[in-house]
């Protein structure tokens, strides 16, 4: 999700390049005000990625984003408060045939269902099935379902109960995660069973500060379930009492060298022979460190053998 102010199209667009660089592949903005509303048009034209608009509260704007030829809208029902309302927002993406993602988060559960259910897993699904049943009532299917709660196991668990029982696509995501390492930990502990299971068709990590920080977690939590295969992966020792040459600085420069690729690649760098050899052998390119004798492995093969620092 961009960070910009949607209406500021210049540096909206630019943070979106940004982030298509690195992988990205779908991209919120935040509809915040009449502004907002106003510069998707232009947004659409411009953006090199679908874009989905995140609306709240106002259903004005949700039709303004259909009819900004928005890939999708984001609403949660919960605070768009009268039923005519919502039935508007229905038929005008019926007609520009867009999706709209039913995006419930614990944070803001509508009363009923927290005086009901509390804000544990089984609201989330409760006031996911409300919402479902009400958009097919009136004809509606082009639905994406998300929940969300800040606890990864209500996250995982409430999705459970979804895929169990719709087959509407799936946005995964652990939701105000937090900063980096908390963030990422919780959307691993959170999701990947759920990945591993096959559920889930898109995914966001939620991550305090520049968004450029989520594409990776995202990349890394996906190629550890074996889900994406155009990803660099570079495996690297914790280093201990044997290493004899500088490896950090050359793990930093192969991640930052390397992290605009989007091809299968796998790079082993590690301190010394004791396990290098081994991983050396099995990666695209490997590097087993020493002071005296580094090896180069390339797909299996010894290439080089050299002072690691010359590697
Ligand atoms: S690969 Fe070598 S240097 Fe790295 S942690 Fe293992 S034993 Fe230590």
């Amino acid at each position: 999700m961009t960070t910009t102010k949607t209406h500021d199209i210049q540096a909206t667009i630019k943070q979106i390049k940004s982030l298509q660089k690195l992988g990205c592949e779908l991209i919120r903005v935040a509809v915040f005000d009449q502004q907002d509303a106003h510069a998707l048009k232009d947004l659409v034209q411009l953006s090199p990625l679908p874009v989905v608009a995140d609306i709240h509260f106002n259903y004005l704007f949700a039709i303004a984003a259909i009819e900004a030829g928005c890939a999708g809208i984001r609403i949660n029902p919960g605070n768009l408060f009268r039923e005519h309302e919502v039935v508007q927002i229905l038929e005008a993406a019926k007609l520009y045939h867009t999706n709209i993602r039913i995006g419930i988060n614990s944070g803001s559960l509508p009363k009923h269902i927290i005086d009901q259910y509390g804000h544990g897993a089984v609201a989330l699904f409760e006031a996911m099935q409300e919402f479902v049943h009400f958009f097919e009532n009136h004809h509606f299917y082009n639905i994406v379902m998300s929940v969300k709660s800040t606890d990864p196991l209500v996250t995982l668990t409430a999705n459970q109960m979804l895929a169990a029982k719709f087959k509407y696509p799936i946005h995964l995501g652990v939701t105000e995660a937090g900063t980096v390492v908390d963030a990422s930990i919780k959307s691993s502990v959170g999701l990947a069973p759920l990945l591993l299971a096959g559920i889930g068709d898109t995914i966001r990590i939620s991550i305090t500060g520049d968004p450029k920080q989520e594409i990776p977690v995202a990349q890394k939590l996906l190629s550890a379930v074996n889900l994406n295969h155009d990803h660099v992966n570079v495996i690297s020792c914790p280093t201990c009492g044997r290493l004899d040459f500088e490896m950090e600085p050359l793990v930093k420069k192969t991640i930052q060298y390397t992290k605009h690729l989007q091809v299968p690649l796998t790079i082993s760098i590690l301190g010394c022979v004791v396990n290098g050899i081994g991983e050396g052998m099995n990666a695209d390119i490997g590097i087993a460190g020493s002071k005296d004798q580094g090896i180069l492995f390339v797909k299996g093969k010894i290439v080089k053998y050299c002072p690691s620092h010359q590697l």
